[in-house]
């Protein structure tokens, strides 16, 4: 059963979990207790393939799904073609003791289709499980990759529909076309005259109108967010940290029982959470290693023990780890304080209301057993992708390159240098392509049309564009929609009659 992290009471299943997102006390979800793996169990999955070993690791926590369902939800996430990669999150070895786990082979070239893939087959199978009657709407505010990767993974899945509002000015032309190209039949993008917060403002307006919620529930559509709170969304990552452990097994790096390192680059500390249910689960993990870029509001909680998120807000090429609040460090603190849900309560208020919390240092000892923490300015981030790229020949995306920083200041201390790194890499150097181009190059792209900097890039470096990005230019437009900020209520019910009528 899964519990708040706020407060005791409320028991669910993991497919109400799932449905709901949030607990009713606004804790997040977490599992009463973590399952454990036993070291046959691991054995038995050396030779798996990535669907085989998802499947093995999510029935652990999703105790309320069927065999046949889990395998289903999988096959429809992760099978098809739907990655460019046969392993679906490849391992590779860049230079002794040091692999890249590439999570960024998916349909949006980001790490987020890791989790956006499978998610919306487990909603649509919780709505089954649960009885629910109503429709779902997504409704989601992006800046970017967060929505192209929720419309992909939520396309043509039944009984839920999606609308993605982004920033009319506040997308790259590529994000922008990634979304008013998107396919479904229950889809639907809408750009907003205004920025980011503009449209989020929005979007959260929409979720606390009760009146509004009302109406939609008399037409049967229900509001849900698929943000990355959502359990649904933390339990496929907890897969690949297995799955990058049991690559390095069978490429006779390492044996069964070794351990091993990950480097991760954070923003609301989803992906390294993960990390940390593997090893709680039983995964060899030696330590894990939070990679920031200058909002280093993570670095300074896991090195002092003060969360403080009152800080000036930097504006970096890693924009998707621009975070101030990392939501998911709540569950860290649930599982580190088995289960104090009257601290966590406390620290979140203070959160809230002063802008920071302090842990007590018990506690921070107990976090850096397994955390330790690094962060990297833009200057030392291009330098990395620069000098990867020349000694070892290997493209670093800017997300990916702070971690790879990171890993190097880590080897520094580090006392058994004979133990793996595996850094994690969260995106696509093509998704970034001007910041990649200018560190290689030194030469700031200017008005340079991007898909004339994909080209560049691939020409440069000799690594082929991702067809979903070089793609785009002769897609269709399907999407052009736009809305005034405050129209927002509006447009989602007139955008619900369109979809309800195209249906029939
Ligand atoms: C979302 C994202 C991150 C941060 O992951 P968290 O789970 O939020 O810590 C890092 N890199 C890229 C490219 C991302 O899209």
């Amino acid at each position: 059963m899964f519990i708040s992290t706020r407060s005791k009471g409320e028991q669910v299943s993991a497919a109400t979990a799932i449905k709901k997102g949030i607990a009713s006390d606004g804790g997040l979800f977490v599992p009463e207790t973590v399952p454990h793996i036993t070291v046959k169990q691991l054995e038995e999955l050396i030779h798996a393939d990535y669907q085989q070993r998802a499947v093995a690791i999510l029935k652990l926590f999703l105790t309320d799904y069927t065999q046949q369902e889990l395998n289903q939800a999988v096959a429809r996430a992760y099978g098809d073609g739907k990655f460019n990669h046969p392993k679906i999150a490849p391992l590779v070895k860049v230079v002794q003791s040091t692999h890249v786990l590439e999570l960024w082979h998916g349909p949006t070239s980001a790490f987020k289709d890791m989790a956006l893939q499978l998610l919306p087959q487990l909603l649509a199978q919780a709505m089954g499980k649960t009885g629910e009657n109503s429709e779902i709407v997504i409704l989601v505010a992006t800046s970017g990759d967060t929505g192209k990767a929720a419309l992909e993974g939520f396309q043509d899945v039944d009984k839920i529909k999606i609308i993605v509002f982004y920033p009319n000015q506040g997308v790259s032309k590529i994000q922008g076309l990634q979304m008013v190209t998107q396919q479904g039949s229950n889809v639907s993008v809408i750009g907003v005259d205004g920025n980011f917060d503009d449209a989020q403002t929005g979007v959260k307006e929409i979720f606390n109108n009760e009146q509004f919620n009302a109406e939609l529930g008399k037409l049967g559509y229900k509001l849900s967010s698929a943000n990355s709170i959502n359990w649904g969304r933390l339990v496929p990552q907890i897969v690949y940290y297995f799955s990058a452990y049991l690559d390095l097994v069978a490429q006779g790096e390492i044996k069964v029982g070794d351990p091993v390192d990950f480097v991760v680059p954070t923003g609301n500390f989803g992906n390294i959470l993960a990390g940390y249910y593997a090893k709680l689960m039983g995964l060899p993990v030696n330590k894990l290693i939070c990679a920031s870029n200058s909002n280093n509001v993570l670095t300074d909680f896991l090195i002092t023990g003060e969360y403080n998120r009152k800080r000036p807000f930097h504006k970096t090429i890693s924009p998707s780890m621009d975070i101030l609040i990392s939501s998911n460090l709540e569950r860290l603190l649930y599982l580190v304080t088995d289960g104090d849900v009257t601290s966590i309560k406390t620290w979140m208020e203070e959160l809230q209301s002063k802008g920071s919390y302090r842990i007590p240092a018990k506690l921070q000892a107990k976090i850096q057993d397994t955390f330790t923490a690094y962060w990297a300015d833009d200057k030392l981030t291009t330098d990395k992708i620069k000098a990867v790229f020349t000694e070892y020949g290997y493209l670093l995306d800017p997300h990916t390159a702070v971690a790879w920083q990171a890993a190097d200041e880590y080897k520094k201390s580090k006392a058994d240098q004979s133990i793996p790194t595996v850094i994690i890499s969260t995106a696509s150097p093509f998704k970034f392509n001007d910041s990649v181009l200018t560190a290689l190059t030194g030469k700031t792209a200017g008005n340079t049309d991007e898909f004339t900097l994909l080209e560049e890039l691939s020409k440069l470096t000799g690594a082929p564009v991702p067809k979903n990005l070089s793609s785009l230019s002769n897609k269709p437009v399907r999407h052009k929609g736009t809305c005034a900020k405050d129209k927002m209520p509006e447009t989602v019910k007139a955008v619900l009659e369109l979809l309800k009528k195209e249906a029939d």
